[in-house]
């Protein structure tokens, strides 16, 4: 399969698409990105690389580190995570409230904010140091150091924090988060300032497409099962109230963030990145499931 070649087409298809969506701009930092950039990555489990446009530019992940973050916890507490938070797609947007009360704060899942933050949450249990922690599984997982936090668009997102710090706080009434609420979305924001590349994403998500092994290392991250399980939540809750639509177009598991990047994967086989800033009102990124729908269309693979 000529993987370059597939996405050079796409890229170019793509790109003359209409101009829709704009920036997330409720961060404030993520407001000044130029919108129209556009990458695309392809990481393979024998270790290819391909990209096309600003592949090698390094954006915001945001909640695509839901997914890393996750991964660490699984690993450690493995099932014993599930009487925290559910694993049920929630059909509500990202930060919503509105199924905490009546479930006894619990969230739905681990992939909008208020199950984010309960995985969060039990990772600063597991860690002294949750954030050199959780920086060091990304560069391991990516294999290389260059990844950082963005400390502008952590402070940003802190400072307007509000929704989050209200999800924290209604979670905490039920006892479902175990640390102090400001610390909590300390950590959590600097997890979403995350910087990375698409090659850098795609990269670090191929332990999840190679049934919990490293391909860098060979290291196992996640037992066989338990990355089959991520993948499984990323496929039915990893695009909040739009999973079952990418579901159908793309044919994936996946995870999108604000920022505008979107990872996706085949188990067996590759992961595959994109990046473009412009988002949809589920706030996933409009030319993002454009691309990966037109990929799995194109090469007549997904994981049906
Ligand atoms: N940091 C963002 C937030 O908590 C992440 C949301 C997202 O990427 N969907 O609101």
């Amino acid at each position: 399969m000529d993987y370059q070649q597939v996405i050079n087409n796409i890229y170019h298809e793509v790109k003359s698409l209409p101009v829709v969506g704009e920036v997330a701009d409720y961060i404030p930092a993520l407001a000044n990105v130029d919108p129209d950039q556009f990458g695309i990555a392809i990481a393979t489990i024998d270790g290819q690389t391909f990209g096309i446009g600003d592949y090698q530019c390094k954006f915001s992940i945001q909640s695509i580190s839901k997914a890393f973050t996750l991964s660490m916890v699984i690993r450690h507490i493995g099932s014993q995570l599930w009487e925290y938070v559910g694993k049920e797609p929630s059909g509500t947007p990202f930060n919503s409230l509105v199924q905490l009360e009546r479930e006894n704060g619990i969230p739905r899942n681990p992939f909008i904010n208020a199950g984010a933050l309960v995985v969060t949450d039990k990772l600063m249990n597991l860690y002294t140091h949750p954030k050199e922690a959780i920086l060091e599984f990304v560069r391991e997982m990516a294999g290389t150091d260059d990844i950082y936090y963005d400390k502008t668009v952590a402070q940003s997102e802190l400072k307007c924090a509000n929704r989050n710090q209200a999800l924290g706080y209604f979670m905490k009434s039920f006892n479902n988060i175990d640390n102090d609420v400001d610390a909590l979305l300390d950590v959590y924001c600097h997890q979403c300032s995350i910087s990375m590349t698409c090659e850098e994403l795609a990269k670090s998500f191929l332990f999840l497409a190679n049934h919990g092994i490293n391909p860098h290392s060979q290291k196992e991250i996640l037992s066989v099962s338990r990355s089959k399980r991520l993948n499984a939540l990323m496929l039915t809750c990893g695009f909040y109230d739009e999973s079952g639509e990418f579901a159908f177009r793309v044919g994936m598991p996946g995870k999108s963030g604000v920022g505008g990047g979107i990872i996706a994967l085949i188990p067996g086989q590759l992961a595959i990145a994109v990046w473009s800033p412009r988002l949809n009102k589920y706030g996933n990124s409009y030319l993002g499931i454009e691309t990966l729908e037109r990929f799995t269309t194109d090469i007549g693979i997904s994981i049906f």
